[in-house]
């Protein structure tokens, strides 16, 4: 099993396409967890951070500076929502470790 931010990345542009509809894709480290994503904003912000994350071996990448997609419900920072999204360990970007 590859385990690498391009991975990740490719996960999330598929995943991304499919939105508002929840992820399909296997995550990308493990090879058997489901990837999950989340959107998280400040104040009502129409751009954050995106958490793509899986929820079997708790690996995943952060992208900030993103924009919600329309339809999509972003998580407030700090909200009890935003506690949905479990402590996961990010992928050392490709040449930046
Ligand atoms: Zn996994």
């Amino acid at each position: 099993m590859s385990n690498t931010w391009d991975d990740w990345q490719d996960a999330f542009e598929r995943s991304y396409d499919r939105l508002p509809e929840a992820p399909v894709e296997i995550c990308p480290s493990c090879g058997l967890g489901k990837v999950s994503l989340a959107y998280m904003v400040k104040n009502g912000s129409s751009a954050g951070s995106v958490f793509v994350w899986c929820d079997s071996c708790l690996k995943g990448i952060v992208i900030s500076r993103a924009e919600v997609p329309e339809g999509v419900t972003p998580l407030e920072f700090g909200s009890p929502e935003s506690g949905l999204i479990p402590n996961f360990s990010v992928v050392p970007p490709v040449g930046r470790e």
